[in-house]
């Protein structure tokens, strides 16, 4: 190399470094929305927001099926040092996914044990667009709330297009079951005979079901259509792990007879303790109140009993607070849906 090439390299090698050095790093213009300055009072764990921002726009995804990106990134500080983790949304065949925040804690457990996920992971930041109000989807929140230190998660967004910044509390996505309105028989939307039926058939539904793996959690739910017809389902496990809920099953058995509007459903567990309502079995209710929403009936009401009397009910709109169906994403599809899929005419 003769001595004038390398001087000519050494100037656009200085001028590089310069232009780098003048650009203004990308995380320096995220700006925490007012409302979420409060909730991140911690300058450090803003820099580390603003880090996992910048990463979690170059996570890898593959929406094959929605073309929707999850893009999400947290960090987390091991040894003294930050490390961000990404995660990203994949789809595959018929509509299923593993999704973005799944993903990223998944990740994070992989690389720094269980541990690191459930103490040392405090926000899940998204990357997006858009950044909406809709939380995560019930499983996802299952998942949240059984790994991390789910009091003291926060979720954020990030918006591209203005790099504003939402960030809110994990916890504000949960109503635990104990926080759903204590009912008496009279004051449900069925009738007490109604009610006496599903309780009864929930309460047979329980003592079915695949349960080698599950122990204390094991329920039974019925639910009343506007059609009159119940249907019910228990709780099954397998040893893939791909549980089938109790409330998803019986909604699957509805709408495999064309009968998509449901007036309630009852929960049962063990005889004088209250049942546990899973997240994603929530999100399969919300799914379905939304097409009753659609059809401008009343949402569907989400009925608990300890088997002894007592009643809580509750709707999925309120058990699932945040929450998305595809009557957000696709509401002409929905409609259309509904118009071509009437029941078969009563005989
Ligand atoms: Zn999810």
């Amino acid at each position: 190399m003769n001595r004038l090439v390398a001087i000519s390299l050494l100037i656009v090698a200085a001028l590089a470094a310069a232009l780098v050095a003048s650009a203004p790093r990308s995380s320096d213009s995220w700006h925490l929305t007012l409302d979420s300055e409060a909730l991140v009072p911690d300058t450090a764990l803003r820099a580390q927001i603003f880090r996992a921002l910048d990463a979690a726009g170059h996570a890898g995804t593959d929406p094959s099926i929605s073309h929707y990106k999850v893009r999400a990134a947290t960090v987390v500080t091991i040894s003294g040092e930050d490390h961000i983790v990404l995660g990203g949304n994949t789809e595959y065949e018929v509509p299923e996914a593993i999704h973005g925040e799944s993903s990223l804690l998944n990740h994070v457990t992989a690389l720094y044990g269980a541990e690191a996920t459930r103490h040392g992971v405090r926000f899940v930041a998204f990357f997006s667009q858009r950044c909406g109000l809709s939380g995560s989807c019930g499983d996802c929140r299952d998942f949240q709330h059984a790994v991390t230190d789910y009091d003291h998660l926060l979720i954020v967004c990030g918006q591209s297009s203005d790099h504003s910044v939402r960030v809110t509390r994990f916890a504000d996505q949960l109503v635990d079951e104990d926080k759903f309105p204590a009912a008496s028989r009279e004051s449900l939307s069925i009738s007490p005979g109604e009610l006496a039926q599903l309780v009864q058939s929930a309460t047979e539904a329980r003592s079915g079901g695949v349960t080698l793996f599950t122990t204390t959690r094991h329920t039974g739910a019925a639910g009343l259509s506007f059609s009159g017809k119940i249907y019910r389902a228990a709780g099954g496990d397998d040893a893939a792990f791909h549980y089938r809920f109790p409330i998803g099953g019986l909604l699957q058995q509805a709408a495999t007879e064309r009968d998509y509007f449901l007036r309630a459903i009852v929960v049962v567990g063990e005889k004088g303790q209250w049942p546990a309502v899973n997240y994603r079995d929530r999100q399969y209710g919300f799914e379905s109140s939304s097409f009753n929403h659609e059809a401008g009936k009343p949402p569907i009401a989400l009925i608990l009993t300890d088997g002894a009397g007592h009643y809580r009910a509750t709707t999925f709109e309120a058990a699932l607070p945040h929450a998305f169906s595809t009557a957000n994403f696709l509401p002409q599809a929905v409609k259309d849906f509904l118009k071509t899929h009437a029941p078969p005419a009563a005989k």
